[in-house]
């Protein structure tokens, strides 16, 4: 490379959760790392409700400080509510060791905290940068960039990929595989909520299962400004059927809820309303002889249960540690020490979200009897605790199937 300032040890694509984490760890142990972010920040995102699990990551990054001081809206746990059910999971109440609180945050401004700690610990973010193109060129990557008056090459010794749905590493080295899970719709915004209902708790996420079709559930995430995400999830199949603009469909979704419905009575829809389609998706592997993929740009499954963001920051912490051992010369196995670790609490999770449209583990969450044992195990995962393997529900998953027996009888 003809000027050596641009070649690094590691360029990380994207400045989202997992690029933000991994770039500040890396840099902390000394590291010259590159981000490279298409968008400028502040930018919208989707993804607003955090699970505990990544409060220890965020402290471990030395960010959590600075997420505290941001003021966020404070979340202790999961409610989940139906016509005429109505169910909640205490965060704090959980089998697994750890934090049992976390924040719902609106994006725009939590992922600019982060990207701004990774740049505090040393990571050279340029905003407004996208990657083209990638290209093994013997002991280095060389990577194509456009930005918006410029065009040029960076080299490094090992790339993250973390451009979340961008999936730029899956795209240009063919590395995208069909998710399992059925296509679905997601149709968001945010609202001026107005919530006065004397029992809605705002330290908790509702998800509100449609009284006609369990297939069909909705989120209301508030903020600590009095403004909330609300979103609705659809079958694509649902989705298609329909002739109204997205605004007045996600309104006659919200109108079918009980709860939901009654909080928002006074909510003032004042944005646009977004669209997501197909979102979940996977690849046939999660790492290569010098790229990583992280977060998003690897497997991602639905939003039900929140897990991207906890997903995305545990791909960072473990892929960084993997990386700093390579980079110091030590052999590493990335599919023994990243992929397969990183996989297994994403098979917890996916275990629930199947279980989530197939009907049973909605019956548990439900289900008013289970013992409080069991509770707090359903409650450490829901909790983001996926890598648990002390959990039962965690060492076997298939358990739930178990369980649902038990509370379907
Ligand atoms: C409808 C819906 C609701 C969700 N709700 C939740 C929730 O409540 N809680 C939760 O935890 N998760 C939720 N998620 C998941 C969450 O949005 C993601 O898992 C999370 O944002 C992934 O983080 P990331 O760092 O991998 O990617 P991202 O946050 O997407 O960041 C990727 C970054 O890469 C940049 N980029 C893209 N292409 C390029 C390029 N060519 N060059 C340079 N930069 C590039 C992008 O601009 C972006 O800033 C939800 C997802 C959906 C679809």
């Amino acid at each position: 490379m003809e000027n050596p300032q641009n070649c690094y040890d590691v360029v990380v694509i994207g400045a989202g959760p997992a690029g933000a984490v991994a770039s500040s760890m890396l840099s902390t142990k000394g590291y010259r790392v590159l981000v490279l972010e298409k968008q400028h920040f502040p930018r919208f995102s989707i993804g607003e409700s955090l699970l505990p699990q990544c409060m220890e990551i965020l402290e471990s990054a030395r960010m959590l400080k600075a997420v505290v001081e941001a003021g966020f809206q404070y979340k202790n746990g999961a409610a989940f509510a139906t016509k005429d059910q109505y169910n909640f999971f205490d965060f704090r109440e959980k089998f697994s060791a750890g934090w049992g609180t976390t924040y719902q945050v609106q994006r725009a401004q939590f992922d600019k905290v982060l990207a701004d700690c990774a740049a505090e610990h040393g990571a050279e973010i340029r905003y407004g940068h996208g990657v083209v193109s990638y290209k093994d060129v013997g002991e280095h990557v060389q990577l194509n960039v456009v930005a918006e008056n410029e065009a040029y090459q960076v080299e490094a010794k090992f790339i993250l990929d973390a451009s979340g749905f961008g999936r730029v590493l899956p795209k240009l080295l063919e590395l995208e595989k069909e998710s399992t899970l059925s296509p679905r719709v997601s149709l968001f915004t945010h609202i001026e909520d107005g919530i006065d209902h004397p029992e809605y708790d705002r330290n908790k996420i509702l998800i509100s299962v449609c009284p006609e079709n369990n297939q069909i559930w909705y989120w209301l995430i508030p903020f600590s400004n009095g403004r909330a995400s609300i979103g609705v999830i659809l079958p694509r199949e649902v989705y298609d059927k329909n002739q109204i603009d997205n605004k007045e469909l996600l309104r006659q979704y919200i109108a079918k809820t009980t709860m939901m419905n009654e909080c928002l009575k006074d909510a003032k829809f004042d944005t646009d309303v977004r669209k997501l389609d197909g979102y979940s998706c996977d690849v046939t592997s999660l790492y290569g002889d010098k790229f990583a993929l992280l977060g998003n740009a690897g497997e991602f499954l639905d939003p039900v249960f929140s897990s991207g963001v906890t997903i995305a920051l545990k791909s960072a912490d473990l892929a960084t540690k993997v990386l700093d051992k390579q980079l110091k010369g030590i052999a590493v196995d990335w599919e023994i020490e990243y992929a397969q670790p990183l996989k297994q609490g994403v098979e917890t999770f996916k275990v629930f979200v199947e279980g989530w449209y197939d009907g049973s583990l909605q019956d548990v969450i439900f289900a008013e009897d289970k013992s409080m044992k069991i509770k707090e195990m359903i409650s450490s995962v829901l909790a983001g605790y996926a890598w648990d393997t002390k959990n039962p529900y965690v060492k076997d998953p298939n358990r739930l199937k178990v369980l649902t027996e038990l509370c379907r009888s």
